[in-house]
């Protein structure tokens, strides 16, 4: 028979359990308990492409999440500016150019995570671990299908033949989309050879280069051009508005480097309150059933390996990626940026 003593010691145990599993669910003060403290996300992704993710994670964990979405300059800016007082925990955004500059500007720390370095591809994160890509966009050629047979459509360098006069458009060189494929070329071929392909480019321009990648494809559909190069996911959207649009996707470079990649990604905050809150978002973020929303939300491709791809995404067919390390991407965009300026690449 059981002494009484044991007995009240069991259920002294039971209760003391329930009570502080009850005081992490209700009470942010409990010390060392981080369950209920929300996870603050400044983000360059807009609102409809992350809320469900959000919502989401919180469903599944209990952890509330808070976030405020602004352009990929000024949420990197106000980081900047509240310094120690920010309320961000996580700073996502577009572009390794733009990973590479907040991480740069000492605005993150170590994301410290096993699952990522196991889950997420070298090539897509940061070799200090600043940062990790999270979903992948290819930058690569789009055409006219009645005018461009795409087996003529090569390598990016192709693009500054004469025989291409008067017929490419492109998307201004300010844009960090336009920097980070410049860089790549620069990290493949040398400033000197890239300098040449790019002046080849402007040589061939059909109009000034273009604000977005939106203009570009209007551009082509209108006949001012046959030819541009934009994201992948930008051509998804266009072409879930007409499925019979006259456009088309080809991919750059499968003989040689493989496609430009880029990746929208995520960091923790230098000055996080709740670090661990936002380990937890961002391994979710990199879970497969995160990665399969996060890619089909804006039909990009998932950046964890053999993750299930959108269909639209997929009847894109597959292509080689080009596997240079996205943190080249950054330290080259001021060369970049330089080399678009003496050639007047708008
Ligand atoms: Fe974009």
């Amino acid at each position: 028979m059981k002494k009484p003593w044991l007995v009240i010691k069991s259920l002294a145990i039971l209760i003391g359990f329930i009570t502080i599993t009850g005081c992490s669910r209700d009470d942010d003060n409990t010390p060392g308990v981080t369950v209920d403290v929300p996870v603050v996300v400044y983000s360059a992704r807009a609102e409809h492409l992350i809320r469900p993710l959000f919502e989401r994670f919180t469903e599944e964990t209990g952890v509330p999440v808070q976030f405020q979405t602004g352009n990929a300059n000024a949420i990197v800016e106000r980081l900047r500016a509240e310094g120690r007082q920010t309320p961000a925990d996580v700073l996502i955004t577009v572009d390794a150019g733009n990973l590479w500059y907040a991480a740069d500007q000492g605005l993150l720390q170590p994301l410290n995570s096993q699952f990522i370095n196991d889950t997420i591809p070298a090539h897509l994160r940061d070799p200090n671990d600043l940062w990790t890509g999270l979903s992948i966009r290819a930058r690569t050629f789009v055409y006219h299908k009645d005018r461009i047979d795409p087996a003529e459509l090569t390598d990016y360098a192709s693009l500054a033949d004469p025989k291409w006069q008067g017929r490419l458009c492109l998307r201004s060189s300010s844009s960090v989309y336009t920097k980070s494929l410049l860089a790549s070329l620069i990290a493949h071929h040398g400033e000197q050879t890239t300098e040449q392909i790019v002046q080849g480019w402007v040589n061939n321009l059909a109009a000034r280069p273009h604000a977005r990648d939106a203009n570009v494809m209007d551009a082509i559909l209108s006949g001012q051009c046959d030819v541009g190069l934009v994201n992948t996911y930008y051509f998804g959207r266009l072409e879930a508005e007409n499925l019979d649009t006259p456009l088309a996707l080809a991919w750059a470079n499968q003989n040689t480097t493989g496609t430009h990649v880029n990746v929208s990604g995520a960091g923790i905050t230098q000055h996080a309150k709740n670090p661990d809150g936002a380990r937890q978002l961002i391994e979710w973020l990199a879970s497969e059933e995160a990665q399969q929303i996060f890619g089909a939300l804006n039909r990009e491709y998932p950046a964890k390996p053999n993750t299930e791809i959108d269909q639209q995404v997929q009847a894109w067919g597959s292509f080689i990626q080009d596997q240079l390390n996205l943190d080249i991407l950054g330290q080259q965009q001021q060369t970049a940026t330089r080399l678009a300026d003496r050639i007047g690449y708008d």
